[in-house]
């Protein structure tokens, strides 16, 4: 017998009928004598529907109480959810309990809208679990130091997940969506992109972060720090179909360099949508300038990624960095209001027409010439590289939006990734 934990996202969540079949699936999991902890996300659509309902009666603000709000109000989707898996399990003849985030309690800081899990307690899960019953926990959701509901993140539930997971040990985490696995790059974008049986833990962290939106970072941060067993896999598969074939499908994030199989240099391509460029030109070039411009956007609380100095012409330099889109707006009055005046710099300019592509492998740490590779082919493309960021295991650069889908699939295609690995 075995702790196994499920993730169901919105789409396999996502009507009545759905919802059925994922109650029939766990019950076949939990008959074949497992101990079952389900994390859905919301209905799909539902979380958009909400937050949508809020920007209606006041558009979008970054005050603490109207973050406070949101975190409130989005987090029904995941109590609902819950709540209906809990009662299709009841009608396929399990006991089964459904709780919230707050109700187990899934602890978090007070970051509304993107808080970070502290510590689960699993006492009650366990209870329940000892008792025979299925246990539904929210994704998406914990509570505060206040008692406060908050929410981790858009595509939250996999780190709710994982984090369950790691906090009972349990053996597996098996994250259920609605594509069979981790591809070599997003198949709705490129449909030549090929499963990867496995992939490395590291190449998952950075083809998360660099925006492949099939595991949120955090699930993959915590997955790493714990050694929880991880896979990826379809929820549109017939509930019915062998639970041992069921088991072994999908991806299955490794932890051991060797154990990766496909050794391929470059494994995957990641793409986001989700940036926005911001450069502060006529900077005076002296020390402590990064310091100035950076320190002050991440006492705000925004992410930068991305960043360029360029070399400094009469004294003076520009200095270029990107961050999410969404905290565009709020970096550029940032610096327009607070920094630029103490600076003496000239002028604040930014470009949310931008993306971010990215290619991730292991094997780049032993090759060399993949970036350049990479660069020849987005210039035979005639796409204009404006930025350019590397690590050892990924090369990034920012391009315009408009090329996004073009660079992604030449891309793919010459690094041959349609083909497994010899
Ligand atoms: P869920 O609702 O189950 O959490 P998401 O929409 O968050 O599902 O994530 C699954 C989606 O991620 C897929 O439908 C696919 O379009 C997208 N995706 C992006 N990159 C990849 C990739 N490399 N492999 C598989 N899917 C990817
Ligand atoms: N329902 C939340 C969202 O749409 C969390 C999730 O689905 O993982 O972002
Ligand atoms: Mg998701």
């Amino acid at each position: 017998m075995a702790l196994i934990v499920h993730k169901y996202g919105g789409t396999s969540m996502g009507s009545t009928d759905r919802i059925r079949n994922v109650a029939k699936r766990v019950a076949k999991w939990a008959r074949a004598g497992h101990q079952m902890v389900v994390v859905p996300s919301a209905m799909s659509g539902e979380t958009n529907r909400l937050l949508a309902l809020a920007k209606e009666l006041a558009p979008a603000k970054e005050t603490e109480s109207y973050s406070r709000e949101l975190d409130m109000l989005a987090a029904t989707g995941e109590q609902a959810s819950s709540a209906l898996l809990a009662i299709a399990l009841q009608a396929e003849g399990l006991e089964s309990v459904s709780y919230a985030g707050w109700q187990v309690p899934i602890r978090t800081n007070s970051a509304y809208t993107k808080a970070r899990i502290e510590s689960i307690e699993d006492t009650k899960v366990r209870a329940d679990l000892e008792a025979g019953r299925v246990v539904i926990v929210t994704g998406f959701q914990g509570l505060d130091e206040l008692g406060n509901i908050t929410t981790l993140g858009r595509g939250g539930s996999d780190t709710s997940a994982v984090a369950v997971a790691a906090a009972m040990k349990a053996d597996e985490c098996l994250i259920y969506t609605d594509v069979d696995g981790v591809y070599t790059t997003d198949p709705r974008v490129v449909p030549e992109a090929r499963r990867l049986k496995t992939v490395s833990f590291e190449e998952m962290l950075e083809m998360a972060s660099m925006g492949s939106k099939v595991l949120q970072i955090r699930s993959v941060e915590f997955a790493g720090k714990y050694r929880v067993k991880l896979r990826v896999l379809s929820s549109f598969t017939p509930w019915d179909i062998d639970i041992n074939e069921e088991a072994a499908s999908g991806t299955l994030i490794t932890f051991e360099e060797d154990e990766h199989m496909e050794q391929a240099i470059v494994s995957g391509i990641a793409f986001s949508r989700d940036e926005a460029k911001i450069s502060v030109l006529g900077v005076p070039d002296k020390p402590g300038i990064a310091y100035q411009i950076l320190g002050a956007v991440a006492d705000a609380n925004i992410e930068v990624d991305v960043i360029i100095q360029n070399i400094s012409k009469d004294g003076k330099t520009d200095f270029s960095f990107t961050v999410n889109r969404g905290d565009y707006a709020k970096t550029v009055d940032l610096l327009k209001e607070e920094v630029l005046p103490k600076l003496g710099a000239q002028e604040v300019v930014g470009d949310t027409k931008i993306c971010k592509v990215s290619i991730v492998g292991i094997g780049m740490r032993s090759h060399v010439g993949v970036a350049s590779k990479m660069f020849r082919v987005l210039s035979e493309e005639g796409i204009n590289i404006q930025m350019i960021s590397t690590s050892e295991i990924k090369t990034s650069v920012v391009i315009d939006e408009k090329y996004m889908e073009l660079a992604v699939r030449a891309l793919h295609k010459a690094f041959e990734l349609e083909q497994a690995p010899a």
